[in-house]
């Protein structure tokens, strides 16, 4: 694409034209940082969160996985240390009153937009309060979870106990997390409600750097299964000053965005920091016992953690073409992985009036609605739902015409190459089953 700028600016219309994603609040002139996502959107989310699902704990005989809740005993965030510092220094610009992370601009002396001076830096939480209970004076202040992998650690010794798992072993999880960002922006990219897919895993200390290397590359490995053009990605070593005490090293996936590299997901070290604090603090011991050999020790965690709304975003980017047509029209396709698409065919009767024909796409689509998600679509002429389902990502559009009610063929058109080829009715759902493997 020419000009990388306006692309983000591209998508986040298309997103609002297709129901994919939209501002939340929008009528009462929108809320920063928080989205909500539409018809379209909800599917294709539901469908990424099943893939990593799929591939992180699904295909795995050593990961399980929890769903925790949002709000914990507000001790856990004390253990966790960010009550204490969770945040980033701020700087506020006299002049416009904009603020920024210190950390995310090039001059702490001047204004990025209209070179005014900034305040002194502050330290600010990133932590959204809230309350437990109804009556006045006594209720008990809480947090939204600043992040998702806390409720992990605190299931640990309960999945131990109550499923057969054994050291080495992951528990996974996809779940909000909140934090009040000083920023938010570039639409799913930081938001202050979003999404986590984390995995945690369980090892001994002197096992660390095998099962570490092993989870970097495996999340390599989704990655590059995810998106189209894996030239995109990178890793990203943290320096020595950048790591938290207790990490030996740590990796960021990163994306070559419109604005350039910027985080997808994190591996970390955790050693044996969480499951230490989590005991320390609640006074409970959350070491493991090796049934083989009795010996007992604090397991050591292998983090992976990701962002299900950014790499949501980044997928957009990853797919988003502009097409010249032979005719002098611009098409424009999200050529996004089959698997993510909201849709994997849309149901074309040629005419919507003709009662033949309508009935027989009828047919076509109970026939393929419990094995393939179809959607079905009557309106305007077949070009304009040809340039919907392309817009929307849709990998086949099925039309069903008059040649259809001599010879029982459909016509099965190809999102990327536009091709067409006619197949029997009888013969679709191989036909998907076999393409979106
Ligand atoms: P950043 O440096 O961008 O603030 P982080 O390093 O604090 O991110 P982590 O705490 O490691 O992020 O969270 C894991 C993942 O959660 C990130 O890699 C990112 O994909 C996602 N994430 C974090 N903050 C946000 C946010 N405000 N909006 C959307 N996704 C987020």
């Amino acid at each position: 694409m020419e000009n990388k700028q306006d692309v983000l600016d591209k998508i986040v219309a298309l997103a609002k034209r297709r129901g994919i994603f939209y501002q939340n609040s929008e009528i009462y002139g929108g809320i920063g940082g928080f989205f909500d996502f539409g018809p379209v959107g909800v599917e294709m989310k539901n469908n990424l969160k099943k893939y990593w699902w799929h591939f992180m704990v699904e295909k795995r005989e050593n990961v399980v996985g929890i769903d925790g809740s949002i709000i914990s005993h507000p001790t856990v965030w004390e253990a966790s240390g960010h009550v204490k510092s969770f945040g980033d220094e701020m700087v506020e610009c006299k002049k416009c009153h904009k603020r920024f992370r210190l950390d995310k601009i090039d001059n702490a002396n001047k204004c990025p937009e209209c070179d005014g001076e900034f305040t002194t830096p502050r330290k600010y939480n990133l932590l959204f309060n809230t309350e437990i209970g109804v009556v006045e004076g006594e209720k008990l202040p809480a947090y939204l979870r600043g992040e998702a992998c806390q409720n992990i650690y605190l299931d640990f010794k309960n999945v131990v106990d109550s499923t057969r798992m054994q050291i080495p072993f992951g528990i996974a999880q996809i779940g909000k997390a909140f934090r009040n960002e000083i920023t938010p922006g570039k639409a799913l990219y930081r938001t202050r409600e979003f999404e986590q897919w984390d995995l945690q895993f369980f090892v001994r200390p002197e096992e660390m750097e095998k099962w570490f290397e092993y989870w970097k590359n495996e999340r390599e490995t989704f990655y590059k299964s995810l998106y189209r053009k894996p030239e995109n990605l990178r890793f990203r070593e943290h320096e020595q000053d950048e790591l938290v005490f207790y990490a030996k090293k740590a990796f960021d996936i990163e994306y070559n965005t419109p604005w350039g590299w910027d985080e997808n997901e994190g591996i970390h070290w955790r050693a044996d920091y969480d499951l230490t604090q989590h005991s320390k603090f609640s006074g409970q011991d959350l070491s493991y016992r090796d049934p083989q050999t009795n010996e007992k020790f604090t397991p050591w965690i292998v983090e992976t953690s990701g962002g299900v709304d950014r790499t949501f975003l980044f997928l957009l980017f990853d797919s988003y073409e502009e097409e010249l047509l032979d005719n002098g029209e611009i098409r424009t396709v999200l050529k996004i992985n089959p698997k993510i698409s909201a849709y994997k065919a849309a149901i074309f009767p040629l005419v919507a009036n003709k009662l033949e024909i309508s009935g027989k796409a009828r047919e076509v689509f109970e026939k393929l609605v419990d094995t393939h998600r179809v959607v079905w679509d009557d309106r305007g002429n077949i070009g304009k739902r040809y340039r919907y389902q392309d817009e929307i990502g849709t990998p086949y559009c099925i039309t069903i015409d008059y040649q259809t009610l001599e010879d029982n063929t459909v016509t099965i058109r190809d999102r990327d190459t536009m091709e067409q080829i006619r197949l029997n009715i009888e013969e679709i759902e191989d036909f998907l089953s076999d393409k979106l493997k």
